[in-house]
This record gives C-alpha cells, sequence and structure tokens, in this order.
C-alpha cells in the first residue's frame, strides 16, 4: 500500500484504483467497475442509480439495507422499502412474482429488487444457485432489475464451490466489500453495465464519495484478492468448530454454513449484553443483535483462539451456575 502507484481517483487517473475496477468487474461478469470507501455507499449509490423518488425497492425484511444502514435509501433516494419474509435471507420465485407485482396510483412501482449473499442476519447463510437465478428471472420476467448485497460474496462462492461471476452474471449490479473476510482496512466495489456505473459514479461524486490518491486504498484490495480468497476456508472451518464446542456446552447454535456463528444465550439466564460482557472479562469479543449472539470468524481469528473462545464461553457458564439461583 506504501508503495502503490497512484493518481487523481477523481480524475480516473490513478491507475491502482483503476485495475482494481476492471479486475472486480471482470470477477463478476459485467462491463465496469467503481471504487467506493465503504459497502454502505455502494448500496446507497446503486439504489439512487437504480431508482426514481416515489419507487418501491423490495428487499428481505433482515437485510444489511433495511435493517443497518439508517434508512439511507429512504433519505437519499426518496424510495420506500417494500419488505420480503425470508428464510434465512432467501426467498423463492413466486414470493418474488408476487412481491414485484406493477404499482398504480394507489401503489408504488417497485423498480429494484436486493439480494444478499451472504445474507448477515440470516445468519451468514448461502443462496443456493438455482435459486437465485430464479429469483432473478422473475424479477427480470417483471422487467425489475435485480442488485446484489456482495459484501461477503466470496464466502459464498468458497463455501459453495461456485465463481463470483455465477452470482454477478444473472443481476444488474453488485459489489464486493474488501473489509469483511478479506481483510482490506478500506474499500469496496461496484459492478455493472458500463451506462449503470457512469450513473452511479455521479452519485457517489454527489456525496462525496470521490477520493484523491485512493490507490493506497486500492493496493490493499488488490492484495486481498491474491491472498485472502481461498482462505476463507479456514474462517469457515472455525466457525463450525465454534459452533459445536459451544453446542457441546449446552447452548445453542445454529446451523453454520459460512463465517458466522449465531448463538442463543437464553440458557444461561443472562441477557445477551450481560453475557458478552463477562465473556469480554476473559478477552473474547462477539456482538449482538437484540437477544442474539453472533461471533464472526475472520483471518485475525486462528484455530486456537476458537479453543480459547470455548473455554471462555464455558467459563461464563460455570461461573453463571455457581451463583446462588444461576
Ligand atoms: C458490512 C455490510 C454492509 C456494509 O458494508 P460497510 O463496508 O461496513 O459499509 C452491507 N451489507 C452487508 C450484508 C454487510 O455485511
Amino acid at each position: 500500500m506504501a508503495t502503490a502507484e497512484v493518481g487523481d481517483e477523481q480524475q480516473r487517473t490513478d491507475p491502482t484504483v483503476n485495475r482494481l475496477c476492471d479486475r472486480v468487474a471482470e470477477m463478476l461478469g459485467h462491463e465496469a467497475g467503481l471504487f467506493l470507501p465503504t459497502g454502505t455507499m455502494c448500496n446507497l449509490v446503486a439504489v439512487a442509480a437504480h431508482t426514481s423518488p416515489g419507487d418501491a425497492v423490495v428487499a428481505s425484511a433482515d437485510s444489511h439495507i433495511v435493517r443497518s444502514e439508517t434508512g439511507g435509501a429512504a433519505a437519499y433516494s426518496g424510495v420506500i422499502t417494500d419488505l420480503l419474509q425470508s428464510d434465512g435471507g432467501r426467498f423463492g420465485p413466486e414470493a418474488t412474482a408476487e412481491a414485484l407485482a406493477p404499482g398504480n396510483a394507489y401503489r408504488p412501482w417497485p423498480r429494484l429488487l436486493c439480494l444478499e449473499q451472504t445474507h448477515n442476519f440470516g445468519g451468514g447463510t448461502v443462496w443456493p444457485l438455482p435459486q437465485y437465478r430464479a429469483v432473478a428471472a422473475a424479477a427480470h420476467e417483471k422487467s425489475v432489475p435485480v442488485h446484489t448485497d456482495g459484501a461477503r460474496l466470496f464466502n459464498a462462492t468458497v463455501a459453495s464451490g461456485t465463481e463470483a461471476a455465477d452470482w454477478g452474471r444473472p443481476v444488474d449490479s453488485i459489489w464486493i466489500d474488501f473489509t469483511k473476510g478479506l481483510g482490506a482496512p478500506i474499500g469496496a466495489v461496484l459492478a455493472g453495465p458500463s451506462d449503470f456505473i457512469e450513473a452511479a459514479r455521479v452519485h457517489k461524486h454527489r456525496c462525496g464519495g470521490a477520493m484523491r490518491q485512493a490507490g493506497i486504498a486500492a493496493a490493499g484490495c488488490l492484495h486481498a484478492l491474491d491472498h485472502h480468497i481461498d482462505r476463507l476456508a479456514d474462517d469457515h472451518a472455525n466457525a463450525a468448530r465454534l459452533a459445536a464446542g459451544i453446542s457441546a456446552l449446552g447452548l445453542g447454535a445454529e446451523d453454520v454454513e459460512t463465517n458466522m456463528v449465531w448463538i442463543d444465550v437464553t440458557a444461561t439466564g443472562l441477557r445477551a449484553a450481560e453475557f458478552l460482557e463477562r465473556l469480554a472479562a476473559h478477552d473474547v469479543r462477539m456482538s449482538r443483535v437484540e437477544e442474539r449472539v453472533r461471533a464472526v470468524t475472520h483471518l485475525d481469528i486462528s484455530a486456537g483462539d476458537i479453543e480459547t473462545a470455548i473455554d471462555a464461553v464455558g467459563a461464563v457458564l460455570a461461573a453463571g451456575r455457581s451463583e446462588p439461583g444461576g
């Protein structure tokens, strides 16, 4: 990163950024790519480029774009989100067709379908490719474009033995994040047809995402593409081991498909926040979404760390049991 060749990204003359965008676009089976500082900004500019104010954007009720972006799509693009119930973030072509029924003078027009791969709040779940293709085809049948939030797309390709382009080609826009399992400090790339990327570039500039010597960041992303994709399999193995260890201690751990373990801590008698506090006293950090605890494995976590984490959970449980009435 320190020795990256740089230019002015805003003027499209940063060679390292251009190299990254070309490479990601090709990997995803699209014409062009756009470098953005964050994944959240990828969703923000993509929704803006696909829609007009008053349109409906259809997404699963527990998607990141709905739950975790402080209403950015509504605030910036003036769209309303129409929420689909899902099974771990996944739904079928029939539900898609139903949700994308044409608007009229009363009902807002659905103008974009958003998918997420892997699905974060669904549990790090992977869409099966035939289901993903069928859903994209159902949307296209209704002339509605499809946008994929691929923050953790490579966790899906590694877990399912597929190629990134398998997920890029069926949809109209897709992005990948470099700051999740890929381990870079900054950056995400949005890919799509050239005219779409030009429209997205206007929004990127408008919301302050155009940068200068961004090649230093893009160099970290290129390093991640070269060195950090195949090793995601280690994160998946670590997550599976963590789930097995925690289940053996008597806590519910949902089926693990990739690098996330969602844990039900009700058997401890503790609220999730309290459980995490006690775990932190053993130098193990997890996070929570309401009463569900989430552990995510990544390139800073070794197989040895997983054993440490299991031991720490065991210690929290043992201490809870030894308390009066605990
Ligand atoms: C993390 C995440 C984002 C946002 O990415 P940032 O780079 O943190 O802005 C969007 N979607 C999903 C599914 C994510 O996990």
